[in-house]
């Protein structure tokens, strides 16, 4: 573990920056809402440093504080009953160093920016998520994921990150040195402290085709999940749950991969299409990531939407279960026997699969899983009447939710799926002894 020099807030006063920081609340701002619209952060101040020693001083000063990110969670995660901290005017910083085959990367970058970056030098993410506007550390800090049934989610490509720790102080660990303490901060909730770089795991440039298929019969999967799933680099399912069919498979075939794809005609009974499509069919495919079979960069292909269309906010609320891959057929079916009630609320849901990883609050911690995700309609009265009820059909299979999404599981029953909490929350006790960093969310899901 090593330290750096902790700027004194006395430092700060000399320097005359104290007196006019440019970042500090104006009573007249609001702190707005979350990218769906459908949370308004309740913090009293938010809070927009230029410098990381502003964040540290803001950190020290501060009784409680969290990190605000591209504000893409759909619940309460992010907020803070007292300050928030946005790093969006941090300078950004990409540093790759190819001997190590790292690219270390300031906080509040989004991954658009991080990939472009990459690929034009020649390098390469292990995967991404739908969507590239969401920044690095807020993504890592819920275990985002893409699909593939090799891929562990984003936050597994994290070898080292620094933070600013409760008392103020520049803290940095790696996989290198401190093993334990990374595998538990990496998925840290926000609770760990400001996470102000990140260093990942880098790989040369690849090329991704993508296919579309329409139409497979649900059936298909019961004997095939397996190897539908693992037909290409990433495979992503989208259904409705109607009609007992997934409406469209989409296959990401990494073109270097050992995988050896083919692009059939027919998937079992799906047929390959002939546009562009988007998840929803009746949605124009504008917006979408290119398909038909044309080659291009991992980073134009592996997310389902193009980087240079930017959804400032979405009329739409998401959650997503995970269970171990070995049941995801069981755990499919009982989501078509729920189809009654799921889709009249649903836009769009979509089948991914993440690799097992060995981070303490990651919901594929040892397990490689599935996912399921759910895209509704923006009405939390009706989804929020359904969400008993898909949990309690995937209770047998010890489900448990994405962190940035929406759930009704009990603090208790979500505590009793963590078996590494107990250290998580030692691993808290250590950095930030007075819960500086907690709030309603990490109160009532980690403590209650
Ligand atoms: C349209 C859309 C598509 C999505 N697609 C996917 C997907 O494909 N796969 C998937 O898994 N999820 C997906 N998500 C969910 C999203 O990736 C997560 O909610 C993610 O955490 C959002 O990151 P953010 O930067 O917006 O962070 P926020 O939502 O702002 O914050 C999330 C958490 O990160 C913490 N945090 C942020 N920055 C820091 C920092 N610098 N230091 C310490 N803590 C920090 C916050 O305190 C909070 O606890 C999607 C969401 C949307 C809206």
């Amino acid at each position: 573990m090593k330290k750096r020099t902790f700027l004194k807030i006395s430092s700060l006063i000399v320097t005359g920056s104290f007196f006019t920081p440019p970042f500090l609340y104006r009573p007249d701002r609001e702190i707005g809402s979350n990218w769906a619209g459908n949370y308004y952060y309740k913090a009293k101040e938010l809070h927009e440093p230029e410098r990381i020693d502003q964040v540290q001083a803001l950190v020290e000063e501060s009784e409680k504080v969290r990190v605000l990110g591209s504000r893409h969670s759909f619940n309460s995660i992010a907020d803070s009953p007292e300050d928030l901290i946005s790093l969006k005017n941090l300078r950004p910083e990409i540093f790759i160093d190819r001997e190590t085959q790292t690219v270390t990367v300031t906080a509040g970058v989004r991954y658009g920016e991080l990939a472009r970056h990459l690929q034009k030098h020649g390098f390469a993410l292990h995967n991404l998520a739908s969507l590239p506007h969401i920044s690095v550390a807020g993504a890592c800090a819920t275990a985002t994921h893409g699909s593939g049934v090799r891929n562990g989610n984003l936050a597994t490509a994290v070898s080292g990150m620094e933070l600013v720790t409760a008392d103020g102080e520049l803290l940095s660990i790696s996989r290198e040195r401190d093993e334990e303490q990374l595998s538990g901060s990496v998925v840290g909730l926000g609770g760990v402290g400001v996470v102000t770089s990140l260093t990942l795991n880098i790989e040369p440039t690849y090329e991704v085709e993508q296919y579309v298929y329409r139409d497979l019969s649900a059936k298909h999967l019961e004997t095939h999940f397996d190897d539908i799933m693992s037909g290409a680099y990433s495979v992503s399912l989208f259904t409705d749950f109607r009609n007992n069919t997934i409406n469209q498979v989409w296959m990401k075939n990494r073109l270097d991969d050992d995988i050896e794809f083919r692009a059939e005609d027919t998937l079992f009974d799906a047929r390959l299409t002939d546009r562009h499509m988007h998840p929803i069919a009746e949605i124009s495919a504008e917006n979408c990531t290119r398909q038909m079979g044309i080659p291009g960069p991992w980073h134009q292909r592996l997310p389902h939407f193009r980087m240079d269309f930017t959804p400032s906010s979405g009329d739409e609320l998401q959650s997503e279960f995970f269970v171990p891959r070995e049941h995801a057929w069981d755990a499919v079916a009982e989501l078509f026997k729920l189809s009654d009630r799921i889709a009249p609320h649903l836009l769009i849901s979509e089948i991914r699969t993440i690799d097992a990883d060995n981070l303490w609050m990651s919901p594929c911690y040892r397990q490689p899983s599935v996912a399921l995700h759910f895209t509704w309609k923006p009405d939390w009265p009706s989804v929020k009447k359904v969400l008993p009820l898909i949990e309690e059909r995937l209770a047998p299979y010890d489900v448990r939710p994405h962190w940035g999404k929406l759930f009704t599981l009990s603090p208790r029953v979500l505590q009793s799926r963590y078996e590494k909490l107990d250290d998580f929350k030692k691993l808290l006790a250590g950095c930030d002894p007075k819960g500086k960093f907690r709030n309603r969310f990490l109160e009532e899901y980690l403590y209650t």
